[in-house]
């Protein structure tokens, strides 16, 4: 392939910004990446940011071996509920049904909300 700006050198890249070829004259290396013009260079570095960003907002490539904190809120709520809920068990009273209910609530909540980011490998 050869650069679009100069017919006659062949190219060693495509600008990561708007996928043209580029040769050794016109690329400037940005690190990650090559761009063709000082715009593009701004605008790898924006996509990077993005692609940063989104690394870490959905946990990709995290080795946390700990549920994400949404999961653990709702089993903080369920565990909470249902012992709150169940707890006049232990001395002969009826249990507290709406707690109970809640406490499931936020079990099964959790639990799909669990099964849906190992389904789609997030981790928030
Ligand atoms: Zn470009
Ligand atoms: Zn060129």
């Amino acid at each position: 392939m050869q650069c679009y700006q100069h017919n006659e050198n062949v190219s060693v890249g495509l600008c990561k910004a708007c996928q043209k070829a580029v040769c050794s004259v016109c690329a400037t290396d940005t690190g990650r990446g090559l761009a063709c013009s000082e715009p593009c260079s701004r605008e790898v570095g924006v996509l990077n940011e993005i692609i940063d960003r989104s690394k870490q907002i959905y946990g990709i490539g995290s080795r946390s071996k700990l549920p994400p904190t949404g999961i653990l809120f709702y089993l903080f709520f369920a565990l909470v509920s249902l012992g709150v809920g169940l707890y006049p068990l232990t001395y002969g009273k009826p249990v507290e049904w709406f707690l109970v209910l809640m406490g499931s609530g936020f079990l099964v909540f959790g639990t799909m909300s669990y099964v849906r980011t190992r389904k789609l490998r997030l981790n928030c």
